[in-house]
């Protein structure tokens, strides 16, 4: 089973992502922990996406798509994936499909983590306090939103059009809004 987590910066994917890793025994896969951990060990990878990140911007496609074909290509995924991060433009979306038909599989489920953005904020403020990102100063948050809205919110139509796209509501306790993913992924 394929799963995609998809939401705005904020929206507690990371978090959701961990749990039903643990609930459903697939392995989670964060392009941004990679990156991150790329940059931490200044790979050519962390090199070429370090600017990017601090920013708020995203990494180029053409660095991402790679990624993602490794990433899809391994014997880890082979039961399948939870997609936390990515894809985050058409273009990435695109060669998930690509890559997971390679090995005669799909995206099954995308589930769309809803949260209005005074929450989004809200939240965003409480996790720079405590993890100390790079990108969560508030002009990079700022630019992670737009950057959202822009080029990784045109995945919910792409999505809903292959009638894929489940809406989550992301309010509420962690165990209420996980209990609305496992009701979509269990179905
Ligand atoms: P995240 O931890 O998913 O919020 O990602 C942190 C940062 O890593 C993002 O703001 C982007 O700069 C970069 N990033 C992570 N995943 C992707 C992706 N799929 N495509 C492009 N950039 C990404």
């Amino acid at each position: 089973m394929n799963i995609v987590l998809l939401g705005p910066p904020g929206s507690g994917k990371g978090t959701q992502g961990a749990l039903l890793a643990e609930r459903t025994g697939l392995p989670r896969i964060s392009t941004g922990d990679l990156l991150r951990s790329a940059v931490a060990r200044q790979t050519p990878l962390g090199q070429k996406a370090r600017s990017f990140m601090d920013q708020g911007l995203l990494v180029p496609d053409a660095v991402i798509v790679g990624l993602i074909e490794e990433v899809l290509a391994s014997d880890d995924v082979e039961r399948g994936v939870i997609m936390d991060g990515f894809p985050r433009t058409v273009r990435q979306a695109e060669a998930v499909d690509r890559s997971l038909a390679l090995r005669g599989s799909q995206v099954d489920h995308v589930l769309y983590i809803e949260v209005p953005e005074e929450e989004l904020v809200r939240r965003m403020m409480g996790r720079s306090a405590k993890e100390g990102r790079s990108d969560d100063t508030p002009a990079a948050m700022r630019k992670r939103f737009a950057v959202f809205w822009k080029q990784t919110a045109p995945l919910v139509a792409f999505y809903r059009k292959k009638e894929l796209l489940r809406e989550i509501p992301g309010t509420g306790t962690i165990e209420a809004i996980m209990q609305g993913i496992t009701s979509v992924v269990e179905s």
